[in-house]
């Protein structure tokens, strides 16, 4: 699609989603009122998606479990739900358009990957409140693969199944795909048909993506999209170019904004994502705030062909940005400098204590033994500009998860103390 037809097309839907919202639910009715919103025509293009107020997580939270859906019950068909760290689930429901929503931009992942019909696709998220193992699956169905559904867990036969049935697709979070490769050593199993792995719902660095493509043998994909925009896949995935994300443009609008101020950054400058979903009926969002930091990397035609705008991968979120003695910075960033040590493997903690009001940072890090604390120290020392100190471990010592992975604790001295 062209710029301009993409444009003319998402004035429409935007104008379709306003009459739909208004016509539908009290809530958005009462919040576009404040911003002179009252009747669908009063706003026609989406350059006036400014002038509406922004959503947060807290709305969901605040009109859980259903305030916000705009459809009858008996139209529901699915949900999925997010936990939180605080407060109350968010929760996603589908009905049958948008399942159909979800699993078109799934399958176009696939197909940007290089899947065709009839490959396999092993899904190692969980098939449950966690929006990752469905979708995949929805996608999977409409680009015609050959789903082989394992779920997380037991990763032995996850190995066995993926050889046996020349899994050629391995969807999950990278954490676990490292798992994976941990047990195909152990017992011995390599898998040659194995040629991509769709990555999300945790953000990676660039040296956790080399380090897993060259010894897997596969190319990568980011993969994005979260419960409140409809689930994996719903925003867009970086294409074979790996020059940032395609947003999915004629199903979700992006605005990059100042987290503090809301107002717009420029193109190329970091920023919080703000989404708005053109095309889901249950709940639709209008500009809903992410919390994922990241910026506008070309909104040129791409070296692939497609025209929609381009992300940068995310490189945090605004609540996970850490302050240790006055540097800002985020895991992903530790975790890139850490796999520039030679002997480095990618098992780590970021162990944040604070005594009396003062933070330090410890990692905890996995090596061969040719790696010593001091070479960790000195190394991240001069990435991120102040000294953690480093503890390493001997392969296998740190405990492993089999979802997402945790990586950043919280202790006190006085806890770590009684614990020695
Ligand atoms: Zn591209």
């Amino acid at each position: 699609m062209s710029a301009d037809e993409l444009k003319s097309h998402q004035n429409r839907r935007f104008r379709e989603l306003l009459r739909w919202v208004l016509s539908r639910n009290d809530y958005y009715r009462k919040r576009f009122s404040a911003s002179g919103l009252t009747q669908p025509d009063d706003f026609s293009s989406i350059e006036q998606l400014q002038k509406l107020p922004t959503l947060s997580k807290e709305d969901f939270r605040q009109t859980y479990p259903l305030g916000m859906c705009c459809v009858d019950k008996e139209e529901i068909r699915e949900m999925h739900m997010s936990s939180g760290s605080t407060g109350s689930p968010v929760v996603m429901p589908y009905n049958e358009a948008d399942i159909e929503q979800w699993a078109e931009c799934m399958a176009r992942c696939y197909v940007m990957a290089g899947a065709v019909p009839g490959n396999p696709v092993q899904i190692t998220p969980s098939f449950g409140l966690f929006n990752g193992g469905f979708g995949m699956y929805h996608g999977a169905r409409k680009a015609g693969l050959f789903v082989i559904p394992t779920g997380s867990g037991n990763t032995e036969r996850q190995v066995r199944l993926a050889k046996d049935f020349s899994t050629k697709i391995l969807c999950g979070v990278v954490s676990y795909t490292i798992r994976i490769l941990e047990v195909m050593r152990a017992i011995e199993v390599e898998l040659p048909c194995l040629k991509i792995g769709i990555f999300g719902a945790e953000s990676f660095s660039e040296g956790m993506r080399k380090r897993i493509e060259s010894e897997l043998g596969i190319e990568s994909f980011d993969i994005y999209g979260m419960t409140e925009t409809g689930g994996v896949g719903t925003l867009g995935m970086d294409c074979p170019f790996h020059n940032g994300i395609h947003v999915w443009e004629d199903h979700y609008l992006v605005e990059i904004l100042d987290p503090v101020t809301e107002k717009p950054v420029p193109d190329g400058e970091q920023g919080e994502v703000v989404v708005t979903s053109l095309t889901r009926q249950t709940l639709p969002v209008i500009r809903f705030r992410t919390g994922d930091l990241s910026k506008i990397v070309s909104r040129e035609k791409c070296d692939c062909g497609r025209t929609h705008l381009r992300i940068a991968p995310i490189v945090g979120r605004t609540d996970d940005m850490l302050i240790v003695k006055g540097v800002n910075f985020f895991p992903k960033q530790v975790e890139h400098a850490l796999l520039e040590i030679p002997g480095v493997l990618p098992h780590y903690q970021i162990v944040i204590e604070e005594s009396e009001g003062v933070r330090d940072v410890r990692i905890n890090v996995e090596a061969d033994e040719t790696v010593t604390g001091y070479m960790v120290e000195k190394h991240l020392k001069e990435r991120l500009g102040f000294s953690p100190k480093g503890d390493v471990f001997k392969p296998g010592e740190l405990p492993r998860q089999e979802g997402k992975a945790q990586r950043v604790f919280y202790t006190t001295r006085e806890q770590l103390n009684s614990t020695k």
